[in-house]
């Protein structure tokens, strides 16, 4: 569902990195670097959405700040910067490459290399870090009526290993082999089951569902990324539909006998589940609250909701600046 989005900025595109921006082309990363070894990263995946007028606004940006520098404590990454002063460069970045129109930010913090004197090993003190972002035009890729999903043979890590709360590139080739046996079965994306073999999410999306008039998403200890998209999105329920979203614990079961099911992501945004393992998801198309969502987040993220004070946006003046 996810794959292929990673950000691979163009050529003549400005890049944040190490302290400045550079031309894209200008970073140069060489094959010793640690978090290429050893997969010691953290990163985020942040959407800009036009307004219509020529500028764009960022999404809940400062949130998946916080959240990448909670991910970078956990590996004792060096991050130089407050969420507030990332949310700036971020929206500089996106001013710079004039991307006006729906972009995609890729932040990400990751060791380099040994300090002098520091012995050989894999190792989180004594490593240098440094943080790059990127950014790139990126439209909605997931689609609207609905995708097909099959329960993964391969678990979610769990949290005593390696905490899916955290964005670690390294745990990805979790994600990665999930997708890739998902796709190689025919289905769009894959489910994942957590050690207990309780629901935990797909895989790069969190799962919500609805069921006899209640709407349930793994708790926190499900051994899930704690979605930002997820989090609009009980927040939204409550607001505007006065839904009252259940966290908890999610059977495998409930999957199967479900109305609706839907994922949420920053980059995938609300996708419904019309299929799971080949049997419809109640009628097999787009529930009534998947609907409702889908409408709600829309609106949210574009800033068309009168009503919305959750101060999600932060507005960007896009004026292109020539390499
Ligand atoms: N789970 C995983 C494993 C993810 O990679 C993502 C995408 N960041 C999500 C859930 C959704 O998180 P968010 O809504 O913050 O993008």
């Amino acid at each position: 569902m996810s794959a292929g989005r990673t950000a691979a900025p163009a050529a003549g595109q400005w890049v944040f990195h190490d302290g400045d921006f550079v031309p894209a082309a200008d970073v140069r990363l060489g094959p010793s670097l640690q978090a290429l070894q050893y997969g010691t990263g953290v990163f985020e995946g942040i959407r800009a959405y036009a307004t219509g007028s020529g500028d764009s606004h960022l999404y809940r940006a400062h949130d998946h700040f916080t959240r990448m520098i909670g991910s970078a404590r956990l590996l004792r990454i060096a991050i130089d910067h407050d969420a507030d002063q990332l949310v700036e460069i971020s929206a500089e970045l996106l001013r710079r490459n004039g991307h006006s129109g729906d972009a995609y930010l890729r932040p990400l913090a990751y060791k380099t290399a040994l300090q002098p004197g520091v012995p050989f090993g894999v190792r989180l003190q004594g490593v240098s870090s440094t943080l790059t972002i990127v950014s790139l035009p990126m439209g909605r890729y997931t689609s609207r009526d609905g995708i097909s999903c099959g329960i993964s043979s391969w678990r979610r890590i769990p949290d005593s290993s390696l905490p899916a709360r955290a964005k670690i590139t390294g745990a990805y080739a979790n994600n990665a082999l999930a997708t890739d046996e998902a796709t190689a079965a025919g289905y769009d994306d894959a489910i994942f089951l957590n050690q207990a073999g309780h629901v935990a999410e797909a895989s790069t999306a969190n799962l919500f569902l609805v069921r006899a008039g209640q709407v349930a998403t793994p708790a926190q200890d499900s051994d899930i990324l704690e979605g930002i998209t997820r989090d609009s999105v009980i927040s939204l329920l409550r607001r505007r539909a006065g839904v009252e979203v259940e966290r908890r614990t999610v059977l495998r079961s409930e999957l199967y006998t479900a109305d609706e099911i839907f994922l949420t992501g920053t980059g995938c945004e609300i996708v419904p589940v019309t299929a799971l393992d080949g049997r419809p998801v109640g009628s097999g198309v787009p529930g009534p609250l998947t609907r409702t969502v889908m409408d709600a987040y829309d609106r949210s993220v574009r800033g068309r909701d009168p009503h919305d004070d959750h101060g999600w946006l932060t507005p960007v003046h896009t004026t292109p600046v020539l390499l």
